[in-house]
Formats: C-alpha cells, sequence, structure tokens
C-alpha cells in the first residue's frame, strides 16, 4: 500500500505559502508507516517546532490500474474519506531551500491521518464541502470544485508514473487555512455535516 498525495492542488493555499502554481499535479508519496488511523491520538515528533494541519479529501484506490484514461478514472475509486497531511513546516522549508525532496517532512510516522471512508454513491464529488475545526473553531474549509486538478485528473496524471494497486490511497490537496498544531489540540474532520474524524494532538 501506497499513499500518493497532491501538492498545491487549491490556489488560496498556493497564496498563503507563496508557492507558484504549476502546470502539472505536484506529487509526493509517504510510506505506510505514516498513517493514523481509528481517531488515535497525534504526537507532535520531537525533529520539528512547527508542523501543520492540511485537511484533505482522500480517495481509495479498489481496482489494478496504469495509464488510466481521465474519462475512466471513475471506475477506479468508490469511496472517499477526509485525511490530513501533517507537514513539518519548518524543515519543508529548510528542505526546499536546499532543493532536497520532502520525505522527512512529509513522510514522518503518522503524518497521514484517514478517517473512516463512505460511499460516492450519493455525493456531489465535483461539488464537496469539507472542514476541519480546532478546539471548536473553523480553521480550514474547502470545497472539491476549487480543485485545480480533480480527482479524475489526478488518477489520470498520477497512473502514468505509478501503478495504483487497490487499497492505496491519494491526498488531494489542501484549502488555505493551513496553520500549526499545538499540545491539547482537538482536531474535528467533516464532509459536508458528517463528522469524518474526531482526535487529539499530544
Ligand atoms: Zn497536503
Amino acid at each position: 500500500m501506497k499513499i500518493i498525495c497532491i501538492g498545491r492542488n487549491y490556489s488560496e493555499h498556493i497564496k498563503e505559502l507563496n508557492n507558484e502554481t504549476p502546470d502539472e499535479p505536484v506529487i509526493f508519496i509517504k510510506p505506510d508507516s505514516a498513517l493514523l488511523r481509528n481517531n488515535a491520538p497525534f504526537f507532535i515528533p520531537d525533529f520539528s517546532t512547527e508542523v501543520h494541519f492540511e485537511v484533505e479529501l482522500v480517495i481509495k484506490i479498489n481496482k489494478l490500474g496504469k495509464h488510466i484514461p481521465v474519462e475512466f478514472a471513475k471506475d477506479y475509486y468508490s469511496e472517499i474519506a477526509l485525511g490530513i497531511d501533517f507537514t513539518a513546516r519548518d524543515v519543508q522549508n529548510n528542505l526546499k531551500l536546499k532543493g532536497l525532496p520532502w520525505e522527512k517532512a512529509k513522510g514522518f510516522d503518522h503524518s497521514a491521518v484517514i478517517s473512516k471512508f463512505i460511499s460516492i454513491e450519493n455525493l456531489e464529488l465535483n461539488h464537496l464541502n469539507f472542514s476541519l475545526t480546532r478546539n471548536g473553531n473553523l480553521v480550514q474549509e474547502g470545497n472539491s470544485r476549487q480543485m485545480i486538478y480533480n480527482i479524475d485528473e489526478i488518477i489520470a496524471h498520477v497512473s502514468q508514473y505509478f501503478t495504483l494497486k487497490i487499497g492505496d490511497y491519494i491526498f488531494t490537496g489542501t484549502p488555505s487555512g493551513v496553520g500549526k498544531v499545538n499540545p491539547d489540540d482537538h482536531l474535528i474532520g467533516k464532509i459536508e455535516n458528517q463528522t469524518m474524524f474526531d482526535f487529539r494532538v499530544k
């Protein structure tokens, strides 16, 4: 199982980090040891003083595929979840300055929170609201229609480079509002009005 993540997929988030808008999807991968599930607490790692939350829609691949055309991409997933792409922003900024890969900042243990999955059957996938609250305050809010590359385009692009296997996860990018987590924070993520995850930071 692999966790494929898309960076810079929402314009407002690109602006808040002063990044350039990419002319193709930005892709990185987290190892399976990054997974954190079942509302388990997240422990801030010692090597960072600035771990950011990034709330993202996550899809699960349910069919083996390579070089998947956009028009067939919808055959490769049937469920969606909400996740957090925890990012050690201080570490990432250092690596970026040096032009080095982001893995230490993005792929560390438990940096990939994934909620339960729900069927996409009755959802308007290209018009899906999602949000993150911290300690009761709304910190991030997004709608899938704001994505630069939609889910099907992401699958088509990613599968040109990586064979997609059953059980692989794809994080689809974060909207604006990312920020630092602190010990004792309480994070709740929702898709529309449904609570998807509810856990604490330690
Ligand atoms: Zn992200």
